[in-house]
């Protein structure tokens, strides 16, 4: 039987029913994830007298506030967010600061707090919170019904989460999305959050608990069934190193079977990416027969051997090229991820990444390009973005012109020259 996801636990903190407290998560188009799986957490613990509330813009934001306070509440206010957001929510911080006072506490989570939490906190937010943030947040949950605060100001689970223990996101606020199905990596490539902030080891949700996931979705006519994670097709793997063809089998045939021909299933593609040794036969076989999505996502990130080695990528450009060429050949789209201005990138470097692009697009692929980005927490937090020449910056605006090339790398470039000063 499946374990059902959405299962309450005994009640926490009855006596203190009559307080109340209100949790106010700014639900922004970039963080819903996080609040969806907070909010399912919160759910199954069943904390009585506290509401949530998810107002989407600034302005909803600080009427939510100002409502709670002037009903007496014990008011705090919940924020994640990633490093290309921390100009924004730094001015914001400060103004609800200057605004409410001590009244209305900050509680700041998510990936750039997680590695950066003394600077966060001199932003001015209350606690900032790293890591897992289930626990944490029934934790903080509690403590604002029973107006107690917690002792420390950074907050650092003691182990970490089982996915199994936690819904994705909650039926009862209506916070639906995509399915985390695996949380940690063990690759650890040197710009990336992933393996730093959830660690090297996999941890994976049991096809047995996304199947009652999905079972529910489909109750609740949301047929459209999307996962979160490093990896799709490691899914299920001990080491994440190993693909697992049989456990990817037992997800995708179980949740095909439960939507049947109703609900569309994406799998490797957006939000999540596949590593492109780990494209083969067998994987983009199960994902065809099961899945709907017509494109993957493959990080790739750079053409060069050299810069692939310093990343510590564990994939050579070879394996690129062959994933790319056995995804398109399968009948998929391919979207394939590279970054630029990596640390020690020389002009050689970004050449054969350039090069590379340039092959893989005249083969049917579709560049997503991003510019290098410290954040903290990675072993490059503090490297200096390599400078990009007009030649490469020209060659990748081409591609963008001609529609071979999308993203956001124009602005990470501009930022990343922002945060190393
Ligand atoms: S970039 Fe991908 S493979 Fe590398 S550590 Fe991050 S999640 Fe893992």
């Amino acid at each position: 039987m499946p374990r059902k996801p959405f299962a309450k636990q005994p009640s926490i903190g009855a006596k203190h029913r009559a307080s109340g407290a209100t949790l106010i998560f700014y639900y922004t188009r970039e963080n819903r994830h996080s609040f969806n799986a907070l909010a399912g957490a919160l759910e199954k613990a069943g904390i009585p007298g506290l509401n949530l509330s998810f107002p989407e813009t600034e302005k909803k934001l600080i009427a939510e506030i100002a409502k709670s306070l002037t009903a007496r509440r014990i008011t705090a206010a919940g924020f994640s967010f990633f490093t290309s957001q921390v100009p924004h929510m730094e001015r914001l911080a400060a103004y609800l600061k200057n605004k409410f006072g001590d009244r209305l506490r900050l509680i700041a989570g998510g990936p750039h707090p997680s590695g950066a939490p003394k600077e966060v906190l001199k932003m001015g937010f209350d606690h900032v919170t790293a890591g897992d943030g289930e626990k944490t947040i029934i934790d903080l949950a509690q403590g604002l019904i029973n107006r107690r605060r917690p002792d420390k100001k950074i907050i650092i689970p003691r182990k970490t989460e089982d996915l199994d223990s936690y819904p994705p996101f909650s039926l009862k606020w209506g916070k639906f999305g995509p399915i985390e199905i695996t949380r940690g990596c063990p690759f650890g490539c040197s710009y990336c959050q992933t393996s730093y902030l959830f660690g090297c080891k996999p941890r994976h949700r049991s096809a047995a608990n996304i199947l009652s996931i999905v079972e529910l979705m489909k109750s609740e006519e949301l047929c459209d069934i999307r996962v979160v994670t490093p990896d799709a097709f490691a899914y299920g793997s001990k080491n994440g190193k190993e693909i697992c063809p049989g456990k990817i089998e037992e997800l995708l045939k179980g949740a095909r079977k439960i939507l049947k021909t109703e609900g569309r299933i994406f799998f490797g593609s957006f939000p999540s990416e596949v590593r492109p040794d780990h494209v083969t036969k067998e994987t983009l076989d199960l994902t065809r027969r099961y899945a709907d999505n017509k494109r993957l996502v493959i990080g790739a990130q750079s053409g060069s051997p050299k810069m692939l080695a310093a990343i510590r990528r564990g994939h050579t450009v070879e394996d690129i090229y062959n994933a790319v060429s056995l995804a398109l050949r399968s009948g998929f789209g391919a979207d394939v991820d590279f970054i630029l201005g990596l640390p020690g990138e020389r002009e050689t470097d970004a050449e054969m990444t350039l090069r590379a692009m340039e092959d893989l697009v005249r083969l049917g692929a579709r560049i997503h390009a991003h510019a290098f980005m410290p954040l903290p927490g990675t072993p490059f937090a503090d490297r200096a973005p390599a400078r990009l020449s007009e030649r490469t910056v020209g060659r990748l605006r081409n591609l963008v012109a001609r529609g071979h090339a999308f993203g956001q790398w124009e602005k990470q470039r501009k930022l990343a020259k922002k945060i190393h000063g």
